[in-house]
């Protein structure tokens, strides 16, 4: 099979932090790191290597799923009240 196009990489990546022999590439922008340099981050699901600049904006997958989260609770909070304050209004 033929038909697998791999993407020739220099065997020497340098680590675009600190320049040292890069390991792998950042899971978010791409750019190559250093064991040294890449950051752990969770996202519940997997464990993903980014490099310093993505961890300081932080991965857009928690923050996508903070705001998910806060869409569901702040109707529930709402309905809720709407419930005691109606309950209360009928008695
Ligand atoms: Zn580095
Ligand atoms: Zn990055």
């Amino acid at each position: 099979m033929s038909g697998l196009q791999l993407v020739e990489r220099d065997p020497i990546a340098t680590c675009k932090h600190c320049g040292a022999q890069a390991v792998g590439p950042c899971a978010s922008c791409h750019g190559p790191l250093c064991g040294d340099c890449c950051i752990l981050a969770e996202d519940g699901i997997k464990t993903w290597a980014i490099c310093r600049d993505c961890d300081a904006t932080g991965p857009s997958v928690s923050s996508g799923w903070r705001s998910v989260l806060l869409w569901i609770a702040v109707p529930i909070v709402i309905l809720a009240v709407a419930v005691v304050a109606l309950y209360w209004l009928s008695h």
